[in-house]
């Protein structure tokens, strides 16, 4: 089964990435599903699990045989009855759902760990650390694909919600691929005037520009907002800006650090101190490497502080600084000597979540908000592009030439091998029928010859 999943090409497709067949060759003693679908304005997993129920549960089950799980365990919000009801009466005895608070970013995996056991992953470590393995909802779909018995399938569809300003916000089912734009006009197109696109989600999604950019096996929604809606305008800030305002108006409040979420697990990061070192020389800035466990939700920069300012993003800076010191002197930071409070998210947790009603009230989301039904047709599409690096780990290499004919499944590249051993990360397959018009050291183009 691990073999089928690895060339099978499946990876996290919550947005990490990771490949999944290295993940399930650990042993833990429970399976985690991440359903919980944090970022306002997604909602293809919750759609996912109610079109594929089945599935889901078989990929469930599978990663349960595999890393041998006493249980399995699906985190998703309470608001979503709908889903639980479908789900509840398909469940095997030692599967259950945990229903979770509507709160940001309640999709964070450490979160989610506590949220489900009550234990707390520590700073630095994965959830193996505590015996557990997390994925998420769609990839457990994947697994369950890759795995069945008659012919395993890869993967070669994504599923991603299209949101905000657009004519008809919908989740999609789209070939591995596919321009953002076909995405776009899928849904209707842009409703208003002179869009901007985001990526993801609006807390950790990038800005995008460029729509031919293609659909990857980590992309989970295509958001459209105006331009100068608040959420774009922060995310052209630059570095340059951020500590110019930080140092001029951080008045070290400190409500950065007393919402952050992995704050409140007890693990040492503060980023009010994040934002007191910008006026530090450089040296100076080790009393912040609590930062390295920063994971990037945004919180703080866009709901927490109450001058505007970019503390994730100095976080973010700082943790990028810690781990290319760490790389080049080949030692583990400090910051993993720092004290972790191992009781503090019991007495913390409860009362300082962050409704997701409020952060889309606060980022101006409000008129927006939609239930984004799944289309559940594959969309057709003239080509697709096709990286080559969709997961974390080695780019594949190509195992076709331009002019050949491919079909939907085929494996088209695969993980280099070093020393009789495929590198880290996860084969990669045609998602339509058609010839390969152009292969280059990024991507491969296809052109489609079906309907
Ligand atoms: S919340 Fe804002 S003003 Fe307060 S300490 Fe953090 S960055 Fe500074
Ligand atoms: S982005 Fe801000 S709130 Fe989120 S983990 Fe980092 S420091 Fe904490």
């Amino acid at each position: 089964m691990i073999e089928q999943i690895a060339e099978a090409g499946v990876v996290g497709a919550g947005g990490a990435g990771f490949p999944t067949h290295v993940k399930l060759q650990s042993q833990a003693d429970t399976v985690v599903i991440n359903a919980a679908e944090c970022e306002p304005l997604l909602h293809k997993d919750k759609e996912l699990i109610l079109h594929r129920t089945d599935q889901f549960i078989a990929g469930l089950a599978a990663a349960m045989r595999l890393t041998g799980a006493k249980q399995g365990i699906i985190g998703i919000k309470k608001k979503y009855e709908h889903v639980m009801t479908v789900l509840q009466p398909k469940l095997g005895k030692t599967m259950q759902i945990r229903p979770l608070d509507d709160a940001y970013p309640a999709g964070d995996e450490f979160l989610l760990v506590y949220e489900t056991l009550g234990r707390v992953v520590p700073p630095g470590g994965i959830p193996m650390a505590v015996g557990c393995v997390v994925m998420n909802a769609e990839t457990a779909c994947n697994v369950a694909a890759a795995v069945q018995q008659t012919a395993s399938q890869a993967v070669v569809e994504k599923y991603l919600s299209v949101g905000g300003a657009v004519e008809h916000p919908c989740s999609l089912r789209v070939p591995l691929g596919t321009s953002l734009s076909d995405c776009l006009k899928a849904a209707g197109g842009a409703s208003i005037p002179d869009p901007a696109f985001v990526v993801g989600g609006v807390m950790m999604g990038t800005l995008e520009t460029d729509l031919s950019k293609p659909v990857t096996k980590t992309t989970g929604g295509l958001i459209v907002l105006p331009q100068d809606h608040f959420i774009v305008q922060r995310k052209r800030w630059t570095w340059e800006r951020t500590v110019k305002v930080g140092r001029a108006a951080c008045d070290q409040c400190s409500f950065c650090t007393e919402l952050c979420p992995r704050h409140l697990l007890g693990h040492p990061i503060e980023p009010h101190r994040a934002m007191r070192s910008l006026g530090f020389s450089p040296e100076r800035r080790a009393d912040v490497s609590g930062t390295m466990f920063c994971c990037e939700c945004g919180l703080c920069s866009y709901y927490s502080c109450p001058e505007g300012l970019d503390p994730r993003g100095v976080c973010a800076e700082n943790k990028r600084r810690i781990i290319a010191e760490q790389r080049s002197s080949g030692q583990r930071s400090s910051a993993f000597l720092l004290p972790f409070r191992e009781k503090y998210a019991d007495q913390m947790m409860r009362n300082r979540k962050t409704p997701t009603s409020r952060l889309i009230t606060k980022i101006g989301l409000a008129k927006f908000v939609n239930k984004a039904p799944l289309r559940d047709c594959l969309l057709a599409v003239q080509q697709v592009t096709i990286p080559l690096r969709q997961h974390i780990g080695a780019a594949c290499v190509p195992v076709i030439h331009a002019g050949e004919v491919v079909r939907a499944g085929q494996p088209i590249a695969k993980r280099p091998v070093t020393d009789g051993k495929p590198a880290l990360g996860a084969d990669i397959h045609a998602s339509i029928d058609g010839v390969v018009k152009a292969v280059t050291a990024e991507a491969v183009r296809i052109e489609g010859t079906g309907k």
